[in-house]
């Protein structure tokens, strides 16, 4: 079985400020990026087709012109429910009552999980209004997928990005599970330091893999450390699918021979596309 626990959901007209496609062209994005900045159930049914079950987000951070609205997520889950798992979001600048939200999401619309992404809210991630979540959280068992690491978003800060800033928060809150999106690109190694240590914090490797070396060497980082059982398989769609994300970590030690590189170990890669992630998110 594949989990894909990373997946976004978005109408460009409805959830998102200019700024988000202008950010994006800056960064170099493509016309096949920028046409995903408008997201439809078919197509998000289509780039996540090779999973089995899905975790799909918005993400409210009117920092950086993102405002996803909960109850489309939500009615996107109700319309493919053995498939799909809503997770929930809270601005902790622009949204009124940041926790309200979250309890009004897990309780009247059956939300599973909480998407958050300080840097791109432009907190901290032990902003008051986080810690909040993080407890609520940390009570009913909801797991929180966090954006650490950097990104296209011009006011996004990066000093709170680095996923370093989570062990605060993993020692404050044991049992909450937390899944630190992307590795925490660039700061791998941070990330695989963590995720080895804290028991309830995992990665994703979603949005990796079109950086192909930079990947590699996260992989093969996790596997030296031993901790390669923490990564969780993600795709990012819609940036990328889940069938182009699995077949560049099976085909990983195609590119490791043609570089010249040590390969990684078989299982690695194989356990990483099989990982049964729902039961380690509280979601079995
Ligand atoms: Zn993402």
């Amino acid at each position: 079985m594949i989990v894909d626990v990373h997946s976004h959901f978005w109408s460009k007209a409805d959830d998102l400020d200019a700024m988000v496609e202008e950010d994006l062209r800056r960064a170099g994005g493509t016309a096949q990026a920028i046409d995903n900045l408008d997201i439809v159930p078919e197509r998000h049914a289509a780039g996540t087709s090779g999973a089995d079950r899905v975790i799909v987000f918005g993400l409210r951070a009117k920092n950086v012109g993102m405002h996803v609205d909960n109850d489309r997520v939500a009615g996107l889950v109700a319309a493919d429910p053995g498939r799909l798992i809503g997770f929930m979001s809270a601005d902790p600048l622009f949204d009124h009552d940041p926790v309200g939200e979250i309890k009004r999401c897990h309780l009247e619309l059956g939300m599973r999980g909480i998407k958050l992404g300080p840097t791109y809210q432009g907190v901290p991630p032990d902003h008051p209004r986080l810690m909040e979540i993080y407890a609520y959280a940390e009570r009913q068992r909801l797991p929180i997928i966090v954006h650490q690491g950097t990104t296209f978003s011009l006011a996004a800060p990066l000093k709170y990005a680095n996923p370093i800033l989570l062990e605060d928060i993993a020692y404050r809150f044991p049992q909450l599970v937390i899944v630190i999106a992307h590795m925490g690109h660039p700061w791998l190694g941070e990330c695989v330091s963590l995720i080895r240590k804290q028991p309830h914090v995992y990665a994703d490797i979603s949005a990796l893999h079109y950086r192909p070396y930079q990947f590699y060497q996260a992989l093969k980082m996790a596997e030296e450390y031993g901790a390669d059982h923490k990564l969780l398989f993600g795709s990012d769609y819609p940036f990328t699918t889940v069938a182009q994300t699995a077949a560049a970590i099976l085909g990983m030690n195609t590119y490791a021979g043609t570089h010249g590189l040590p390969p990684i170990a078989p299982r690695v890669l194989e356990g990483l596309v099989n990982r049964e992630s729902l039961p380690l998110l509280n979601l079995a």
